[in-house]
């Protein structure tokens, strides 16, 4: 049998947070042998965001190593090399099939085994399938998912492959509105589909909606409200021609990517950990339930200090930051000390074609729109608070500046007190920057 490899700390996943981790860990001081980062992924872990924008651009395209971690936050890009020189292995793809957390074993798909002292869970989400539910052709070829890099490149031969064809994006989230714009730059005919009444319906206002999606329309994508895709049509090849739906309207179809949602990656470890929310339970140190093992970025489950609530989150600079803080915590209670509860304030950001929005909070209570929100300015720039309460607990911003956004951070950090809405949609934008 093969020999077992035995670690102080193991990062189980090669994201984003096994990137962030592996970083604070060599801030804090790891001795060369001490870390192993396990990953069914080939490459050494990259700021995933990049591969619904700009690696996909038929031009200027980000590439690797150009988009490894940490440079997403401004930070240094750690390299293959980077890792060999800290002494931390890198142990590549490799997927873990099996989990034994009381005997703190890894069990990988090739047989070998992994034992560790300290485990950080690090395997992010993975993609809803229209197959899960079974619909009719949804195994066809040139139907896409986006979740790691090799499901870009697949996207990227087939863009070569159908050259100015059509492409039908089925999702109307953030993946759907990227993927529908990149599509539109790669000069495909785009059209998306999603059965809510107005786009990103989990964020976005319906004012807010309706400016993303008149500015895609100009753009000339079209949008299909409403209504969903129940079935695939294909060609002898078995390549995707047609997408039916539930209408019964279809839509020809050379490339199809749908972007329908994630979930948790939590399968492993299912009735050895406590889950909460459909994912790992752990508190303001990302400890979960098992000593000595810690979850972090979109599968934790951690109290949200500032809403007093227990939440997942599933973006990139949670990513960051929930890493950074297990890893500290690790660190520190070695040394019998402690760190400070993990305080995060939401942020999510977007970007596509020449737009870029942020968004900072929560988006609850009362909404109202601000600025110039007209698609057809040479520069829109729009926002939205929402208030709570009377405070404003949540900031939307378009095209702001640099300090434009942080100012719309500090509001849903400090929720501040408003007289009302009519005076706070009056004021606008320069409510955020005098506080
Ligand atoms: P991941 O980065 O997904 O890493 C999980 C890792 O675990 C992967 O390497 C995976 O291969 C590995 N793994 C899983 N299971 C196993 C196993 N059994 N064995 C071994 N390895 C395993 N967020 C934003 O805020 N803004 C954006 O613009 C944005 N754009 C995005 C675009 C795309 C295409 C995607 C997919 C996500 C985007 N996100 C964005 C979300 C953000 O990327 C995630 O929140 C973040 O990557 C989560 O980090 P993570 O480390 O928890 O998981």
């Amino acid at each position: 049998s093969m020999a077992e490899k035995s670690f102080k700390y193991v990062i189980l996943g090669g994201g984003v947070a096994a990137g962030y981790a592996a970083r604070e860990f060599a801030k804090q001081g790891v001795q060369p042998g001490e870390l192993a980062i396990i990953s069914k992924e080939a490459v050494a872990p990259y700021e995933r965001p990049a591969l619904s924008k700009a690696y996909l651009f038929p031009e200027g395209a980000a590439r690797l190593p150009g988009f490894h971690v940490c440079v997403g936050s401004g930070g240094e890009r750690l390299l293959p090399e980077w890792y060999k020189e800290k002494g931390i292995q890198l142990i590549l793809s490799t997927e873990i099939v099996k989990a034994d957390l009381p005997a703190k074993t890894l069990v990988s798909a090739a047989g070998e085994t992994f034992k560790y002292q300290i485990l950080i869970i690090a395997t992010g989400s993975t993609v809803i399938r229209l197959t899960d539910f079974g619909v009719e052709g949804a195994d066809s070829k040139n139907i896409f998912y986006l979740r790691e890099i090799d499901d870009a490149d697949k996207l990227l031969e087939a863009i070569k492959a159908k050259k100015n064809g059509k492409a039908v994006i089925v999702g109307g989230g953030y993946i759907g509105l990227e993927l529908a714009a990149v599509m539109k730059i790669n000069n495909f005919d785009v059209t998306m589909v999603y059965p809510e009444p107005w786009c990103m319906p989990r964020l976005f206002t319906p004012d807010i909606a309706a400016f993303y999606e008149e500015y895609y329309a100009n753009k000339g994508v079209k949008i299909i409200k409403g209504t969903v895709a129940v079935g695939f049509t294909s060609d002898s090849n078995g390549e995707v021609k047609e997408v039916k739906l539930k209408d019964g309207r279809a839509l020809e179809a050379d490339i199809v990517v749908v972007g329908v949602g994630g979930r948790p990656l939590t399968t492993l470890f299912k009735g050895q950990v406590e889950e909460e929310k459909g994912g790992i339970k752990t508190d303001a140190f990302f400890k979960t339930s098992v000593p000595n093992v810690y979850a972090v970025g979109d599968l934790a489950t951690f109290p949200l200090k500032l809403y007093n609530e227990l939440r997942r989150v599933e973006h990139v600079d949670h990513a960051r930051k929930s890493a950074e803080q297990a890893v500290k915590a690790i660190k520190a209670s070695e040394e019998g000390k402690s760190v400070d509860e993990y305080d995060y304030l939401p942020y999510f950001y977007s970007r596509s074609f020449d737009l870029s929005w942020q968004f900072y909070g929560d988006n609850v209570g009362d909404t109202v729109l601000f600025g110039d929100s007209n698609p057809k300015s040479q520069k829109a720039k729009f926002g939205s608070y929402w208030i709570k309460d009377g405070k404003v607990v949540g900031a939307f911003l378009e095209g702001g500046t640099a300090e434009e956004n942080q100012a719309i951070a500090k509001v849903a950090k400090l929720q501040p007190s408003v007289q009302s809405l009519e005076a706070v949609k009056h004021e606008g934008l320069s409510f955020a920057c005098k506080i």
